[in-house]
């Protein structure tokens, strides 16, 4: 069995050197537990933050995990069971029946979806749109980081909501096309070319009605220039600032809230579980159905989690970054 330790804090964006693999014998469960064999991994930004100090040195990783029970010394687990659990960074994984979900298997529904938009990615892109921004049909949303898990959720959820115009950037050409041209994009651009509001005010002429940031600093000062009146920003992360050690400059027009009567509200996925049931419902005949898709930028092999992991916060991904450990 191997696992990941973090054996060292990161100064700035991390190199990889503070990772090291460790081999060991597989676990045996115990009684009332079960020996799961990791099929996926997710590697997420939260991690980064993790890396400062969340994370115990030396010690195993958590995350968000697909595996298959091997052996079972509970009744709550069969062998054969594909489960999701949050023993991730490793191989193997010795599980409690309640710690885990036991994953259901609907025709045209892969389960590595649930590391995706059915799972807390797509569940953060929901509540987002639903209980924070609370969007109305007709309304134009400017999604951030839009390619990425959280944003090609939102950016599709929005419209199946009924939104008027879904705009979104993201960092490369081909994730611009990727928008429009496969998640239905009504326009989008690369905030690595040209002046972000500028950019921001061709994409959205009228203005936006609702804000789904993953990004934050400058990509925040630009969607509330861009925000019409009682317009509503639903904060979800702030990559751009993760691995600084001082806070960023922008946005400079917070005021402009006042003006403008807009609502800005953070929030945590962890606090609105009991969302799920909702999002599955709206997405399980969509995806069946191929109206929505469910990207994930896949890297082949255990050994690549570090590598994958540093290159979704590079932007290499386009949406769900994960890691097939085996062949499910
Ligand atoms: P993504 O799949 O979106 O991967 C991260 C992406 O961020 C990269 O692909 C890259 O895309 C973009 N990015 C990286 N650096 C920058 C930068 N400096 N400026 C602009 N874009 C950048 O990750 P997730 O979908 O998992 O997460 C998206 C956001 O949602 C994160 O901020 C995360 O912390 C947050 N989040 C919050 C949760 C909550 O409970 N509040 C739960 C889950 C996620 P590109 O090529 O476009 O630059």
């Amino acid at each position: 069995a191997r696992s990941v330790q973090q054996v060292s804090r990161p100064s700035g964006r991390p190199t990889g050197a503070e990772f090291r693999f460790v081999d060991g014998p597989v676990p045996a469960p115990g009684p009332g537990t079960a020996l799961v064999e990791n099929v996926l991994l997710s590697v997420d930004p939260y991690m980064r933050e993790n890396m400062d100090g969340d994370w115990a040195l030396a010690a195993p990783l958590e995350g968000r995990s697909i595996g298959r029970v091997t052996a079972s010394r509970t009744h709550g687990l069969t062998e054969g069971d594909l489960v999701f659990h949050r023993q991730g960074w490793r191989t193997h994984a010795v599980v409690r029946p309640e710690e885990v979900r036991v994953l259901p298997q609907a025709p045209g529904v892969p389960a590595e979806a649930y590391l995706g938009i059915l799972g807390g990615t797509g569940l953060t892109a929901y509540v987002a749109l639903t209980r924070i921004a609370r969007i109305e049909p007709g309304e134009t949303v400017y999604v951030s980081a839009a390619a990425g898990g959280v944003g090609s959720a939102a950016g599709q959820l929005a419209r199946l909501m009924g939104a008027g115009r879904v705009v979104g950037s993201a960092g490369s050409p081909a994730k611009v096309r990727f928008l429009v041209e496969e998640l239905g994009f009504d326009a989008a651009f690369d905030h690595r070319e040209g002046r972000l509001a500028e950019q921001l005010a061709k994409a959205a002429p009228e203005g936006i009605d609702v804000y789904i940031d993953n990004v934050g600093g400058e990509h925040l000062e630009a969607a509330i220039g861009a925000m019409r009146e009682y317009g509503r920003i639903a904060w979800c992360g702030a990559i751009a600032q993760y691995d600084a050690s001082e806070p960023p400059p922008a946005p400079r027009n917070l005021f402009d809230l006042v003006g403008k009567s807009i609502r800005l509200e953070g929030f945590l996925v962890r606090n609105h579980r009991d969302a799920q049931e909702e999002l599955e419902r709206l997405l399980l005949p969509a995806l069946a159905a191929g109206t929505v898709i469910d990207r994930h930028t896949v890297t082949e092999g255990f050994d690549g989690v570090v590598d994958a992991f540093l290159g979704m916060l590079d932007g290499r991904n386009t949406g769900k970054a994960t890691v097939r450990v085996v062949a499910s």
